[in-house]
């Protein structure tokens, strides 16, 4: 199937390569083949080869890159209203772990869960929020914590992958809590995920390995065990980095070229210089920062380090309920500091590359997915400042409209 989209008021193509750049067109007009764009520019200059093929009016509306959520932990058994309360009343994010609370409750709620409970649960979270127009979902793993949990939480994604046009990146996240049954013997459960957990899950298929470097989780030095088990399976690396102290995660990040770091609140300026000279994308969870009540990362420090910046939601029962991207990317720019437009480079051409997948997604440029969003909005400024339940008027997945795969 050959179609043009035509009367577009404007169309961002957020180019890959564009530092700062949303590569705007306006009266634009974008044509595409099968899962493919084959042409994006002034709706003036159609090259006649495309002029004849199916037209989709857009109506007016403007034209984005499909968003691309890069820091979540969809499938999870469960829900923790009451942590959030306690929260709310002054408890801190190491007292709810000490109680009980915090990842091992997900841990247990996900482990009672049958795999597919956690695939309807998690198909009915991504069909919402494709509808806000997200395209690419990043999933991790990391409320099973065995070796046949952890495979579980990875089966549901390669399921999910399986039904709906969404992209999904799958990270394997064993090194997020050491479980209950671990506590005495912390080696023990780094030598289960290095010689036991990688091995299965580099044999389920391609993922990335993540760890979450914090005091109360892992050490950067046991960290380093993991990502160098993970890099012998081809694993790219990312890490959950100084979201609650200083503990050296964004020196790490940089120091074992992982392609991304997220939280980096208590990142130091060695940090994210070290990250900059790396390559490292910083992810912002403005979610995150707010529940946990630290202060949010100012993101013109990486953008000053010469950092490129990605924004997620970091969907998971805990520290971050809610799956609204656009809502996030507000966010972002009230306390991270980012003007709409590096927000919207930060859910598209950024967030591509955070999670490896920039030569197909992020950008409307010719060879890439035929995946965007119509926006009914003036400009990029306004979807961002006067922020609604959902400003997407149609999603476009591999040029087709509907979400789910024939
Ligand atoms: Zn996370």
């Amino acid at each position: 199937m050959t179609r043009v989209l035509t009367n577009i008021r404007w169309l961002a193509t957020c180019p890959a390569d564009g530092a700062d750049d949303l590569g705007l067109i306006v009266n634009a007009a974008l044509a595409w083949h099968e899962e493919r764009i084959c042409w994006v520019g002034p709706a003036a200059e159609l090259p006649a080869d495309y002029a004849c093929w199916e037209r989709v009016d857009a109506g007016g509306r403007s034209v984005i890159p499909g968003l691309i959520d890069c820091h979540t932990h969809l499938a999870f058994g469960g829900w923790r209203p009451e942590e959030f309360a306690a929260r709310c009343r002054g408890a801190t994010y190491g007292e709810i772990a000490a109680l009980g609370g915090g990842i091992a409750s997900t841990v247990n709620a996900t482990r009672a869960a049958s795999e597919d409970e956690l695939y309807e649960r998690s198909l009915g979270f991504l069909r919402e929020m494709m509808a806000l127009g997200v395209t690419a979902v990043e999933c991790k793993s990391g409320y099973g914590l065995t070796v046949e949990e952890e495979l579980k939480q990875l089966r549901v994604y390669q399921r999910l992958a399986a039904t709906l046009r969404v992209s999904i990146r799958s990270t394997f996240l064993g090194a997020h809590a050491v479980p209950p049954e671990f506590r005495n013997d912390r080696e023990g459960y780094v030598r289960l995920v290095c010689e036991e957990m990688i091995p299965r899950v580099a044999e389920l298929g391609p993922h990335f390995c993540d760890a979450f470097v914090e005091e109360g989780a892992f050490t950067p030095s046991e960290a380093r065990t993991v990502f160098r088990a993970a890099r012998d399976h081809g694993m790219p690396l990312t890490l959950h980095a100084d979201q609650l102290s200083d503990t050296g995660g964004a020196i790490l990040a940089a120091e074992v070229g992982a392609i991304s770091a997220a939280h980096l609140e208590y990142a130091s300026d060695a940090g994210l210089a070290a990250m900059a000279k790396a390559g490292t994308i910083a992810i912002l969870l403005p979610f995150a920062a707010l529940t946990t009540h630290v202060p949010p990362l100012d993101a013109r420090r990486c953008l000053r380090a010469g950092i490129r910046v990605a924004v997620a939601t970091n969907f998971n029962p805990g520290s971050a309920p809610c799956y609204h991207l656009p809502f996030a990317l507000w966010l972002a720019c009230c306390v991270h500091r980012l003007t709409p437009a590096q927000a919207l480079r930060a859910a598209t051409a950024n967030a591509a590359q955070a999670i490896g997948m920039s030569d197909r997604l992020g950008s409307l440029q010719a060879g890439k997915q035929a995946d965007f969003v119509l926006l009914d909005v003036e400009s990029v400024d306004h979807w961002l400042y006067h922020v609604r339940p959902n400003a997407a008027q149609a999603v476009y997945i591999r040029g087709e409209r509907d979400h789910d795969r024939p």
